[in-house]
């Protein structure tokens, strides 16, 4: 048994042993973030035990002054930091500091490019955690005991930050964890206990335990005494004009080991029928795994001031799993499981009004110059609410910004309001397109016509883009129509007639090009939409797009088959030509020819590329002919 061998030595896995490197290398300008992330473990460590204790008192061992303690050594070139929380087994510590247990932890790795300053930005979304005393230490001492186990079953874990670590039974009297840092010559400074002071005070006024420091001695006094160096209250039961936001940004690094400072946050105390407080934060930057499904998400739970879990889904809808802070009810009992929270009713209330005031707090920043930041990183996510959060559909639609032709920019940028403002007259509907991306929507044949009447149309090329306008279908009152979907006569009556005209003038052209494309194409029509181009495909009112079809395809979905509506410009040179072709096999070969031709515009893929080439080709070598 592993737990019985005196001292071990294990490698570490994989990807610990590279996250550690590269953590050491690109982390070395902002060394004292070891100091946040040891003393955010440190509090974790007694919360979890506050929280197993409600349960088992006897784990905490008739010690129940929670505490962290931190002392630097000068002599010994060590700095110290130890709590009396939950502690770690032999086989925990085995586990929780040589592995890295986060999902998608592989692919992250394949993210980072080498270059420190972006390396550095990526390890701060994936958060750095316990590796990060190996930025100022040379080697890192774990001194632990589990709460509830016997002194006799203490052990410690050492490492030099390389490839293994070993671990050896060690006595400890005390439970919880102290680590100790032996420090780089370069960083001798943090065993300076003016610095450190410093450095921890800035890191640990928001932290609900007291964190101690030795009382700087007089001269000739020998036993040192402890004082706490920061508040030590849970800094969300404070009042709001008492917190500071340097406060507000630290706590919100704690919670959430981000880098950066949050875009913006909300502090809130309800009173009434039920009473809870919350303190939410939308963040700068995307968690590394913002697309993983199992991703960690949720708020931090408390009742009553009491740790209770991690990531506590329940109190937001998937679509702001962005959102990263804490709720404190005083409602729920303090032995509430997640199953509890499932049926508790006053989760469910809690969760409406938390939502509510996230996209209040959104809207509040739709305001500002932060927006575009805030939307380009999680724009998509916010659209998943159009279809999973019925009841404020309309809040979340006013939050949308998009890419028009108006503006002519990628930059999504843009809200329906504006585009509503600027509707023609007689304009009853919102238009927009959908592409694979940018480019493909913004040069598509199908906007000729509205380019020409200056109607702006919406430039989609989000993948849920599609999805989302057909969840919302409408924008107060106003239709949101595909413009390549549907007949774009049947807008109003002026373009019914336009289009009578053109039907009667290109009858026999129609029929002609029907027949020789009669596998390809539902049915072919002349076009209002096409100005510059010869053709385009579009698709019924009702039918899937063709991009929409595109991804299905791609995601392995089986789509229902069916052929799209090929729109021809008859005014066109080449159906022009087309029309005055007496040689059907030709003719065929022209119309083909243009049909593949609109599948390539919308940037689809030809279901038989080389006949497409030689086709062209042959028309090709006619010319010199
Ligand atoms: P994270 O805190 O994001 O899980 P860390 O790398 O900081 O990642 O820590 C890994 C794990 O090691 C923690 O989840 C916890 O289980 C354990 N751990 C770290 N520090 C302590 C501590 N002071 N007391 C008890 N367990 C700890």
């Amino acid at each position: 048994m592993a737990s019985d061998a005196v001292k071990e030595t294990l490698g570490f896995q994989t990807e610990a042993k590279q996250l550690l490197q590269l953590m050491i290398h690109s982390l070395y300008s902002n060394k004292e973030i070891f100091l946040r992330e040891l003393i955010s473990n440190a509090s974790d460590a007694i919360d979890k035990l506050r929280f197993e204790s409600l349960d088992n008192e006897a784990l905490l061992e008739g010690d129940g002054e929670y505490q962290i303690r931190v002392s630097a050594d000068k002599d010994a070139k060590t700095l110290t930091i130890s709590d009396n929380g939950i502690g770690m087994t032999r086989d925990e510590a085995i586990e929780h500091l040589g592995t890295i247990a986060k999902s998608g932890t592989a692919s992250f790795m394949q993210a980072l490019t080498g270059d420190q300053k972006k390396d550095a930005q990526l390890i701060g979304q994936f958060g750095v955690g316990f590796y990060s005393a190996f930025i100022v230490a040379d080697k890192v001492d774990v001194h632990t005991r589990r709460a509830g186990t016997t002194a006799g079953e203490g052990v410690l874990w050492s490492s030099a930050g390389e490839a293994d670590f070993t671990i050896e039974s060690k006595e400890k009297p005390t439970r919880g964890t102290a680590i100790t840092l032996y420090l780089k010559e370069t960083c001798l400074d943090f065993a300076d206990d003016w610095r450190a002071r410093s450095v921890i005070k800035k890191y640990s006024d928001h932290i609900s335990v007291p964190v101690m420091m030795h009382k700087p001695s007089e001269e000739g006094s020998s036993e040192p005494e402890w004082e706490a160096i920061n508040e030590a209250t849970a800094m969300w039961t404070r009042s709001k004009t008492d917190v500071t936001d340097d406060e507000y940004k630290a706590f919100y690094k704690h919670i959430s080991h981000d880098f950066e400072d949050p875009l913006t946050w909300s502090h809130n105390k309800v009173e009434g029928k039920l009473e809870y407080t919350s303190l939410l934060y939308i963040p700068k930057n995307a968690p590394f795994d913002l697309w993983n499904r199992d991703m960690a998400r949720g708020l931090k739970l408390y009742v009553q001031r009491t740790f209770i879990m991690d990531e506590a889904e329940q109190f937001l809808p998937l679509y702001l799993r962005f959102v990263k802070g804490i709720v404190d009810s005083n409602d729920l009992p303090l032995n509430v499981s997640r199953e509890i929270l499932q049926k508790e009713g006053a989760v469910e209330s809690m969760r409406s009004a938390l939502t509510k005031r996230v996209l209040d707090m959104l809207s509040k920043l739709s305001q500002s110059d932060d927006y575009g930041t805030f939307w380009s990183t999680f724009g998509p996510v916010v659209k998943e609410g159009l279809g999973e959060d019925f009841s404020n559909k309309d809040k979340i639609a006013k939050l949308l910004r998009f890419s028009t032709t108006h503006t002519n920019d990628a930059a999504q940028t843009e809200s329906f309001d504006a585009y509503v403002e600027r509707m023609k007259p007689d304009q009853e509907k919102i238009y927009y397109i959908f592409a694979e991306n940018h480019k493909t929507a913004a040069k598509s044949p199908h906007l000729e016509y509205f380019r020409e009447k200056g109607i702006e149309v919406l430039l989609l090329s989000d993948r849920i883009d599609d999805w989302a306008m057909m969840q919302l279908g409408e924008y107060e009152g106003k239709k949101i129509q595909d413009v390549a979907k549907g007949e774009l006569a049947g807008d109003n009556e002026e373009t019914k007639k336009e289009q009578e005209a053109l039907e009667k003038s290109s009858e026999g052209l129609v029929e002609r090009m029907q027949a020789a494309l009669a596998e390809q194409v539902d049915k072919v029509r002349p076009s209002l939409r096409l100005r510059e181009s010869p053709t385009c495909l579009v698709v019924g009112e009702y039918d899937m797009g063709a991009q929409m079809r595109r991804i299905m395809e791609a995601a392995g979905q089986s789509v229902p088959p069916s052929k799209p509506i090929l729109e021809i410009n008859p005014e066109h040179p080449l159906l022009k030509m087309l029309d005055q072709e007496v040689d059907e096999d030709k003719f065929k070969d022209l119309a083909l020819v243009l049909f593949d031709q609109a599948q390539l515009a919308e940037g689809g893929q030809l279901e038989d590329p080389a006949s497409y080439v030689q086709r062209l080709n042959a028309l090709l070598l006619k010319m010199s002919a």
